[in-house]
């Protein structure tokens, strides 16, 4: 923790101080929590296992799961609905979609095949049957017997005897026959039930039924926590939750003494016409007869949308309390007089682009507060962040402070300080008169260099000192650091944002430097939203004149002869061309700069194709063939760019320079190579992704990405970014093995298609998941109970809304103890679930 004069006193998750005092009289929660100690009655904040049906060792298995008490097993939403009480006739029921059926038990047995045993049942309907199958079902076996309900739901495939029927009769499918491969199932209550199953009838069927991804644990008698269990769990929890509630005065309400604490005041619930936490969990549950189900399968009822508000407006909240907070922070304030800007304009070595002209001004406002910078520069591979960074770098030079810019490898690091040279080391400074002082501070350096370089950085002999992340980590002492530049930002990892301070001065104050960030990963706004909530947003939406569009082809490796040939004519003509390879080496746990997970393997069909009848009886010898599809990685051997380089060299590419690349080489072989390639003494670089960020050599026309069914969209993005930077005509070239995915092959078609980083973005989203967007698991993206990044994005814009609104100046028609009770929420919401305690 850092002395901070401002909030020192201030509650531990970061609320004014005036709040958290205030909210100590007045918490609902409090009263709550010494209420309930009195009786055992039911709270949302009591544990688990005193819930009926629970107990100590499902609850012990719950926990594992993340539930811990009543409110965490209401937040486990169902994640379908079947519609039990206007079930669809099988007659409607159109193959090739997924559906739930109710039918009855028409027969059952168990086949034995030659790849194992296939239990089969059919439900009927009329005319109309559904012939389910599970494999491996021997389990199953005394599970139906004719007569019973069951609703199944699975995808609906036309049954070969429809088929069949219907060729004969030479018309259209036989309406109402289809079969279900594993199709999830659940037997439904008997008319002449007793017990539980009598008692809940009501839940199973003639209603919209909710189903809820299965939370993991068994009973004690060993079975699943079923769908079935958690409706009457929850049912329960609701039951007496509700007889609490009668048994409490007072009207429900966000300040009201409720065992369902409302969340969100009262007014605003209004103003967006929401329903309240009570209503839009019972509504999520157990929705009324006559809610669309459409609605109800997309998340989009208002109980839905309540819930899901609800989490966003408290993530949003707290980034932006965070944001306000840093705004109260000590910075320093940068003058930007006639000679500052006279400094920035002798460093350009072009006109900048209107948006570097914007964001640069945007960047220059921030300089000027007294608060500090919390800046992140977006701009996609190529649209000239640099050159803006470096004039932020001067202004604050100018103003007698040190700028450290940190890079994520130390060929980029390496590479800024070389260009930082070019265009600082031959100007004077205008307040100085003398030259700028940049200084490299890597891993690398012999120790001997690395604490000379240390030494200029304590005593403010260097202005510029740009590095890897070994600024932060070998405790640099900066005499008076005041700007922080980090490029890449997303490498370094969200939480792990900055470390770098000032030291304080005379007095014992530290001000904060200011920060700027930087990324080419162009963010989709929903990501920014949630990991950079609490940074201010620049975008350079504009190319560099000049830039003609790169050309991206598609081919095979089959036709790698061609690519050489051509690879050879540009080279010919003076260019340049880099060959990016997945692996450094052949074998295959060598992927060090493999960053982004592999498609799944699309097994779940074609494996139970394998095991069916038909498949049994294809042809043996075709079988290894299948396996290969189906685990590509099992068979096929990367080219690699060891390999590849000496290959290339005395065989399609003889007579060509080559190069090789790869993070395995030593830093002082990198940095020889990559001088090399950009004084043209190399005309190939055969290289790994090393070379993805910033790289930049503007001579270079042509990129190859071999096995590009292997890279990931972003990556392959900031791989053809690396040409085209100058005014010669570039090629990128996305070379396939034989084993593409349907996802691969979306990437691929993608990239073909479009150069805009943002677009790409967005299916990178789609197709990755949140959580691997930036192609390793970043520690700092919360995890939603209710909302969902791909879903919810207009959600999250409008949470972002009210956040800041709600921050700024709370609604003069919520009443002072709700405000309150919101601040009490987010200081348990946010260090409960994102554990972000400290700013
Ligand atoms: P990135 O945003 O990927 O870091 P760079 O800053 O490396 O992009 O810029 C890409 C290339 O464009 C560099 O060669 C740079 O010198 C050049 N460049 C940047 N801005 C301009 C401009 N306004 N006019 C012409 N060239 C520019
Ligand atoms: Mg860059």
């Amino acid at each position: 923790m850092r002395p901070d004069p401002h909030t020192a006193n201030s509650s531990k998750c970061g609320l004014p101080r005036n709040i958290s005092t205030l909210s100590k009289s007045l918490s609902p929660f409090q009263l709550v929590g010494e209420l309930g100690s009195i009786g055992v009655v039911l709270e949302l904040s009591t544990p688990i296992k005193y819930v009926k049906r629970v107990g100590e060792r499902i609850a012990a298995g719950l926990s594992e799961r993340g539930v811990e008490t009543v409110e965490d097993l209401l937040y486990h939403l169902p994640f379908r609905y079947e519609d039990r009480l206007n079930p669809r006739p099988m007659a409607e029921l159109v193959a090739g979609s997924m559906a739930s059926v109710i039918g009855e038990v028409r027969g059952a047995a168990l086949l034995k095949t030659r790849s194992g045993p296939i239990f089969e049942m059919t439900l009927g309907q009329g005319l109309g049957t559904v012939k389910c199958m599970w494999f491996h079902g021997t389990y199953l076996q005394n599970r139906f017997h004719a007569g019973q309900m069951v609703a199944v739901y699975g995808k609906l495939e036309p049954s070969r005897s429809a088929m069949a029927a219907s060729a004969i009769a030479g018309q259209g499918a036989v309406s109402g026959r289809f079969k279900m491969i594993q199709p999830q199932f659940e037997i439904l209550p008997e008319p002449g039930a007793t017990g539980p199953d009598a008692e809940f009838a009501m839940l199973e069927m003639g209603r919209i039924v909710p189903v809820y991804e299965s939370l993991g644990g068994t009973t004690p008698w060993g079975s699943k926590l079923t769908s079935k269990w958690m409706r009457r769990v929850v049912w329960s929890i609701f039951e007496e939750l509700v007889e609490s509630e009668a048994n409490k005065p007072g009207a429900p309400g966000l300040a009201s003494e409720t065992w369902v604490p409302e969340t969100l005041p009262a007014a605003m619930l209004k103003r967006l016409h929401l329903p309240s936490r009570l209503e839009a969990l019972k509504a999520v549950h157990f929705p009324e007869a006559g809610t669309p189900m459409v609605e109800l399968m997309s998340s989009a009822t208002p109980a839905h949308k309540r819930l899901i508000f609800e989490e966003l407006f408290y993530l949003e909240l707290g980034l932006e309390l965070k944001r306000r907070r840093m705004r109260e922070r000590i910075g320093t304030s940068f003058a930007t007089g006639s000679s500052v800007r006279e400094a920035i304009k002798q460093v350009l070595p072009f006109h900048p682009t209107t948006a570097q002209k914007r964001v640069l001004g945007e960047i220059v406002a921030d300089m000027r507060r007294a608060q500090p910078m919390r800046r992140l520069l977006q701009g996609d591979v190529g649209s000239g962040k640099t050159i803006v960074a470096m004039q932020a770098a001067i202004v604050a030079i100018e103003n007698g402070a040190q700028v450290a810019l940190m890079a994520p490898t130390e060929i980029l690091a390496t590479q800024h300080y070389l260009s930082a040279r070019k265009l600082l080391g031959e100007v004077l400074s205008p307040s100085t008169g003398r030259p700028y002082k940049v200084a490299l501070l890597t891993g690398s350096l012999d120790p001997a260099t690395k604490r000379q370089t240390q030494g200029r950085i304590m005593r403010g002999e260097a202005q510029f000192i740009i590095g890897t992340h070994a600024l932060q980590e070998d405790k640099v002492d900066f005499a008076n650091l005041g700007l922080v530049i980090v490029d890449e930002q997303h490498r370094f990892g969200v939480q792990q944002r900055f470390k770098l301070m000032k030291k304080p001065d005379s007095e014992g104050v530290a001000s904060d430097p200011d920060v700027l960030s930087m990324t080419a990963t162009p963010i989709p706004r929903t990501l920014a939203l949630t990991l950079y909530g609490d940074l201010d947003v620049s975008v350079i939406d504009e190319m560099p004149p000049g830039r003609t569009p790169i050309i991206t082809r598609r081919t095979t490796d089959e036709r790698a002869g061609d690519v050489w040939d051509f690879v050879r004519k540009q080279v010919a003509q003076g260019r340049q061309a880099y060959l990016v390879y997945p692996v450094i080496e052949g074998s295959k746990d060598d992927q060090p700069e493999l960053d982004f997970p592999h498609d799944e393997e699309p097994v779940s069909e074609s494996a139970s194709k394998r095991v069916s009848k038909s498949a049994a009886k294809t042809a043996p010898k075709k079988k290894s063939t299948k396996v290969e599809k189906l685990f590509p990685a099992a068979k096929v051997k990367l080219r690699s760019a060891t390999e590849m380089y000496d290959e290339l060299r005395t065989g399609a590419l003889g007579g060509l320079r080559l190069g090789l690349l790869h993070g395995r080489l030593s830093a002082d072989d990198k940095e020889v190579t990559m001088a090399r390639f950009k004084r043209g003494e190399i005309d190939v670089l055969v290289a790994t992704t090393v070379i993805e960020v910033g790289v930049d050599v503007a001579n270079a026309s042509v990129m190859v990405i071999d096995h590009a069914e292997r890279f990931g969209l972003a990556q392959m993005h900031q791989l053809r970014g690396r040409v085209g930077r100058g005014a010669a005509k570039s090629y990128c070239i996305l070379m396939t093995g034989s084993n593409v995915t349907p996802q691969a092959d979306a990437r691929l078609d993608a990239l073909v298609a479009t150069q805009n980083g943002f677009e790409l973005a967005e299916l990178d989203l789609q197709q990755r998941g949140p959580g691997e967007f930036f192609g390793t698991k970043q520690t700092g993206l919360p995890e939603f109970r209710v909302a969902n990044l791909l879903r919810d994005r207009a959600a999250l814009e409008l949470a972002k809304k009210e956040a800041e609104r709600f921050a700024a100046r709370p609604d003069p028609a919520i009443p002072p103890v709700e405000i309150t009770a919101v601040w009490d929420r987010l200081k348990q919401q946010w260090q409960r679930r994102y554990g972000l305690v400290e700013a």
